[in-house]
């Protein structure tokens, strides 16, 4: 997708911190972060968001949570962490390319707002 900012930063006509990179699975530090330790982990291919995952494409997502239990521990989230997707405009979803935020380093408060 050529007007898309994280398929942009996949293709790094964009600059990111990049934490961790494979075949299919990209993540990077939030440029805002609310949180420690705030990654996003993204697939490399373009989904618009969590509404859109389907039996054809749903094999990377299991990828994207094995990269987020690998970075958690990388980056010393021992006592837990909180993975967040926002889906469409209601939720906030402000880029509409699939991402996980995977949040650390800090205590959480639930419900979500
Ligand atoms: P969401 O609001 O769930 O769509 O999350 C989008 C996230 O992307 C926000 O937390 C932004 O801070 C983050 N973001 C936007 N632009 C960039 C960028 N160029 N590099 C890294 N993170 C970004
Ligand atoms: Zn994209």
């Amino acid at each position: 997708m050529s007007d898309c900012l994280f398929c942009k930063i996949i293709a790094g006509e964009i600059p990111s911190a990049k934490i961790y990179e494979d075949e299919t699975v990209y993540a990077f530090k939030d440029i805002n972060p609310t949180a420690p330790v705030h990654i996003l982990i993204i697939p490399k291919m373009h989904i618009k968001s969590a509404a859109e995952i389907t039996p054809e494409n749903s094999a990377v997502i299991a990828h994207i949570f094995e990269v987020a239990a690998l970075i958690a521990k990388e980056q010393g989230l021992d006592d837990g962490f909180r993975i967040v997707n926002n889906c469409g405009d209601i939720a906030g979803q402000s880029v509409k390319h699939l991402h996980f935020h995977l949040l650390g380093g800090r205590v959480f408060g639930w419900p979500a707002g």
